[in-house]
C-alpha cells in the first residue's frame, strides 16, 4: 500500500506525549500514513531560534496535510499564535469541531452536533492598538475585526455542504447582529443567501450567540450543525466540549481548499506536561478526521469505535476520565480493542 505523505507536529507541553500514544495506536492499526516530523511553537522557538520554522511550512505545503499537537502561545507579549500564522499561511478558513457524547456519566447523553467556525477573520485579525485617554496616550485601546462577504458564504456553504454529505438535518446561523450591525449583520446577511440556495434539503435557523449559548446548555440536542464566526465559534466549541466531557475527549479539523491540519482543541496543558496524565482521546479523534478526510471512513469509524468503548468501560483511563491510569496505559486499551 502507498502511503500517505503527511506532516507530524509533536508540538509543546503534553504534545509529545500524547503523539507518541497516537502514532503507536495509528501504527498499530496498519496506518495509512508516513510522517514527516516537523517542530513549531515553544519547542522550535527552543531548539532552533523561531516558533515557526521555514522547514515546517516547506513540509506542509509539500504534504499538504498535517496533524499538529497543542502549541503553547505566550499570553500578552511575545510572538504571535503559531496556530493562527498556520491558519492564515495555508488559507484554512474552516474550523470544525464535531462534539458527541461518549462519556457516559449521565449528564448529556444526547449531544451530537459540529460547529463551523470561521478561522480567517472576524476578531482574529488581530488588528490592535492604543490611543490617548484622559492625557494618557495608552489610556484606551481598541481591537478591530472584519468579515467579508465571500468569508461569510464560503463557511456557510461548508456548513450545509457537510450537512448534506452527512446525512444531518439543519445548520443554525449564530450571529449579535442585533448589535455588531456591519460585522455580524453581514455575516448573517450572507448566510442567509447561501441557505436559501439549500431550502428543502437542509433546515436553517438563527440564533443570537447569547441565547445559543443557554440552548446549547439547557436543550443541546436541539443543535446539528453551527456555523459562525470565529469568535463565537471559538467560545461556543470549548461550551459544547464541557458539555460531553471536556477538551480530552474534543477534535478539530482546520480546513482549506489547498491544505488541512488536523489538531485536538485542547491546548498544551503545561500543569500536567511530562506526568503521564495527559488523556490522547482527543489528539487519537483528531487523528481519526484525518482518516475521514483522505477517504478512510472505515478505518476513522473503527478507531472511534476503540475510543468510545475504552471510554464507557473506563478501561485504564486518564485521571480526566475518572480513572488512575495514564497516557500510555489508555493507549494500550485502545490497542487491545482494534
Ligand atoms: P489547555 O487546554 O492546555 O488546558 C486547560 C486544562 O485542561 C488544564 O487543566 C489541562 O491540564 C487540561 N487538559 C488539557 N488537555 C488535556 C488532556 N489532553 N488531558 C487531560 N487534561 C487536559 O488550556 P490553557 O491552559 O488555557 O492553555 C495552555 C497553552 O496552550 C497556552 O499557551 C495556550 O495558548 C495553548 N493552546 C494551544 C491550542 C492549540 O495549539 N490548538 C489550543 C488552546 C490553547
Amino acid at each position: 500500500m502507498t502511503k500517505i505523505q503527511a506532516t507530524l507536529i509533536p508540538g509543546d507541553g503534553i504534545g509529545p506525549e500524547i503523539t507518541e500514544a497516537v502514532t503507536a495506536i495509528l501504527d498499530h492499526m496498519g496506518s495509512p500514513f508516513e510522517w514527516d516530523v516537523q517542530q513549531a511553537g515553544m519547542t522550535a522557538f527552543d531548539t532552533v531560534g523561531t516558533p515557526l520554522p521555514e522547514a515546517t511550512l516547506d513540509s506542509i505545503r509539500k504534504t499538504k496535510l498535517a496533524l499538529k499537537g497543542p502549541l503553547t502561545t505566550p499570553v500578552g507579549g511575545g510572538f504571535k499564535s503559531i496556530n493562527l500564522q498556520l491558519r492564515q499561511a495555508f488559507n484554512l478558513y474552516a474550523n470544525v469541531r464535531p462534539t458527541k457524547t461518549i462519556k457516559a456519566d449521565g449528564r448529556y447523553d444526547n449531544v451530537d452536533m459540529v460547529i463551523f467556525r470561521e478561522n480567517l477573520e472576524g476578531y482574529y485579525i488581530s488588528d490592535e492598538g492604543y490611543m490617548e485617554h484622559n492625557g494618557d496616550p495608552e489610556g484606551k485601546v481598541f481591537s478591530t475585526g472584519y468579515n467579508t462577504k465571500e468569508g461569510a458564504q464560503r463557511i456557510t456553504r461548508a456548513a450545509f455542504e457537510y450537512a448534506l454529505a452527512n446525512g444531518r438535518k439543519k445548520v443554525s446561523i449564530v450571529h449579535k447582529a442585533n448589535i455588531l450591525k456591519l460585522l455580524s449583520g453581514m455575516f448573517l446577511e450572507e448566510a442567509r443567501k447561501i441557505a436559501k440556495e439549500y431550502e428543502g434539503r437542509v433546515e436553517c435557523d438563527e440564533r443570537i450567540v447569547d441565547a445559543c449559548a443557554m440552548q446549547m446548555v439547557m436543550y443541546p440536542d436541539a443543535f446539528d450543525v453551527i456555523v459562525t464566526t470565529n469568535l463565537f465559534g471559538d467560545i461556543l466549541s470549548d461550551l459544547a466540549a464541557g458539555l460531553v466531557g471536556g477538551l480530552g475527549l474534543a477534535p478539530g479539523a482546520n480546513i482549506g481548499e489547498d491544505a488541512a491540519i488536523f489538531e485536538a482543541v485542547h491546548g498544551s496543558a503545561p500543569d500536567i506536561a511530562g506526568q503521564q496524565k495527559a488523556n490522547p482521546c482527543a489528539f487519537l479523534m483528531a487523528a481519526g478526521l484525518m482518516l475521514e478526510h483522505v477517504g478512510k471512513p472505515e478505518d476513522a469509524q473503527r478507531l472511534k469505535k476503540a475510543v468510545v468503548d475504552t471510554v464507557q468501560a473506563k478501561d485504564r483511563v486518564t485521571p480526566d476520565l475518572g480513572g488512575t491510569g495514564n497516557t500510555m496505559s489508555i493507549a494500550e486499551a485502545i490497542m487491545d480493542r482494534l
